[in-house]
């Protein structure tokens, strides 16, 4: 499974998923997750290049602002675990620091 994406810098890049065996819904958090990780290599281009700006209040102009909410659904809230939403898409992982999740900050 895999999933294309162009930013606005005009440079494709691609979300793949290779499954060898068939994995159950508990698994899930295993493979795909919606955190920042604090790899050592990835850390720096991470938080430059993937994460989504200030919008909403802190920035009722940006470009994703639509009708006064943000079109891209940010910021979204914590989920300890992975959930199907009601829309059928899943709800990825993505942990507050008290449980468990890591902290970044980004300077804009
Ligand atoms: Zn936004």
């Amino acid at each position: 499974m895999h999933s294309e994406e162009w930013q606005k810098i005009g440079l494709p890049h691609a979300y793949i998923l290779t499954l060898y065996n068939k994995i159950t819904s508990d698994e899930i958090d295993d493979v795909i997750c919606s955190e920042i990780l604090h790899a050592d290599d990835l850390h720096a281009d991470i938080l430059k290049n993937m994460i989504h700006g200030t919008c909403c209040t802190l920035n009722p102009n940006s470009p994703c602002m639509v009708d006064g909410k943000c079109s891209k659904n940010y910021s979204q809230a914590f989920a300890a675990n992975t959930i199907t939403g009601e829309d059928a898409y899943p709800w990825y992982r993505g942990r507050s620091t008290k449980d468990g999740g890591n902290s970044a900050t980004v300077h804009v």
